[in-house]
């Protein structure tokens, strides 16, 4: 049981204050954005049977007792903060070696509004966690969520991912993997990183509206509220998660409010270094932990947490 009498992690700060901070908040909604959007969603849930008490902590949501609903967005404002500002750390670590990033978006599984509440975070994250180690994508910080297609009444469960140090070959083969489980579009073309935060904070949100409509410029259609039958499969699929459920590692593990290198397995760096064998480029892509350097670097946050070692070594 966790305790409650604690703020959650992801509201704790740097002591000595943090210059990411501030670099995300700007893409981020505001304090004024997030309570705009409880109220609407306040509003949505209201009309939603069996939503009373979401309804009722909502409502009494405060800085001092964060209510840590999903559908709270002053809450997952706060949430998409801690998680943009430790990738960002980790993104920025990789460019000092230097280790191609790149921005994926994988579509996992499709449900209806009967059938997204039956959706487990945990198994499908297991299940997409193996099939990356098996191409040779071993670390990567993503996030999760669900949107809502009117035209075919379905959901379409997916992760924003940013891939460290991940080269075509892998992508590819991982890419052909996914086709097997016959979503459309499983796997988006890899894009990457130009504008660090913008992306980085763009890998986890948590809307509660739904794209319809001609294409904008940027290829989306316009922003509608959810209807109540879908607000309501969306508060039932997510009653029973924390923010943190919803954040996907590979080669990474969450250590109280920090995100932390996890040593990559022999197994997994010889995978590395066949593939490196057949022709991949020759960028150095394992990262080993250092594990004095990452307990101190837990606590400064000044120095680099783990080493970088190319394959061979
Ligand atoms: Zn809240």
């Amino acid at each position: 049981m966790r305790d409650r009498s604690l703020p959650p992690f992801w509201q704790t700060y740097e002591p000595n204050g943090d210059c990411r901070r501030s670099s995300v908040e700007a893409f981020v909604e505001t304090v004024e954005d997030a309570n705009w959007y409880r109220k609407k969603n306040l509003l949505a849930l209201r009309k939603c049977e069996g939503a009373e008490d979401l309804v009722d902590d909502i409502s009494r949501c405060s800085a001092a007792r964060p209510c840590r609903r999903i559908l709270c967005p002053p809450c997952a404002r706060l949430y998409r903060i801690w998680f943009a500002q430790q990738t960002l750390r980790w993104f920025r670590h990789s460019k000092q070696r230097p280790l191609t990033s790149l921005t994926l978006v994988v579509r996992l599984k499709q449900a209806s509004n009967r059938d997204l509440p039956k959706i487990s975070i945990a198994r499908v994250h297991g299940r997409f966690r193996k099939r990356m180690r098996r191409a040779g994508i071993f670390r990567v910080i993503g996030g999760t969520e669900a949107s809502y297609n009117e035209l075919d009444g379905m959901w379409t469960v997916h992760v924003h991912l940013l891939l460290f140090g991940a080269d075509p070959i892998a992508i590819a083969d991982f890419a052909s993997k996914c086709t097997k489980d016959g979503i459309s579009r499983a796997v988006s073309k890899p894009q990457e990183v130009n504008d660090p935060i913008k992306q980085i904070t763009y890998l986890q949100k948590f809307g509660t509206f739904y794209r319809a409509g001609a294409f904008d410029s940027r290829g989306k259609g316009r922003a509608y509220p959810m209807r109540p039958a879908q607000i309501a499969a969306l508060a039932s699929w997510t009653d029973s998660y924390e923010f943190e459920d919803f954040l996907f590692l590979a080669g990474f593990r969450r250590y109280a409010d920090r995100i932390v290198p996890t040593e990559i397995s022999r197994a997994a760096r010889m995978r590395r270094v066949e593939n490196s064998s057949r022709g991949m480029s020759g960028i150095a892509t394992t990262w080993l932990r250092d594990e004095a350097l990452s307990a101190r670097a837990a606590k400064t946050c000044r120095r680099p947490a783990f080493a970088l070692l190319s394959a061979q070594q």
